[in-house]
């Protein structure tokens, strides 16, 4: 089922580890088609989900609209960088992401009109989720 608090990019992964999973792949074989996929999303990758697609390896990230205030691909962190190098704030060592290539800007303010949409037609109260970052998703592998 999916959410719409969840943020697109888990949603991606999540779809792609359950097809991997009920065909029983290895991990080395998860890590292998992960190297091979392509996410496209409306808005750029927060600042977490940039840090797990690194960490998963994924090959490429495409997206439409800069994230300002929570991008992990160049707004705020560069966590699509492999010379990024992660740690917490007491100093101590997260795991290495393996850096993604990532393009953002691609029909940018389509995607802004898409998410002011949602924003506008998905909240009845006209509220606004402050942080929250609505994105769609399609993946593109050569062979899911
Ligand atoms: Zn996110």
């Amino acid at each position: 089922m999916i959410q719409a608090t969840r943020h697109a990019e888990m949603e991606a992964v999540d779809v792609l580890l359950e097809l991997w999973q009920k065909r029983g792949l290895s991990m080395p074989e998860v890590s292998e088609r992960f190297s091979r996929c392509k996410l496209y999303v409306t808005c750029e990758p927060c600042i977490m989900c940039a840090a797990a697609l690194s960490i998963l390896g994924i090959n490429e990230v495409c997206y439409g609209c800069a994230n300002e205030k929570f991008g992990g691909c160049g707004s705020i962190l560069s966590l699509h960088s492999s010379s990024f190098e992660p740690s917490t704030s007491d100093g101590g060592r997260v795991s290495q992401g393996k850096g993604f290539r990532s393009t953002g800007g691609i029909m940018a303010s389509e995607a802004i009109k898409l998410l002011q949409c949602f924003y506008e037609q998905g909240n009845p109260n006209g509220m606004r989720f402050i942080g929250f970052i609505c994105s769609t998703y399609l993946i593109s592998a050569s062979q899911l």
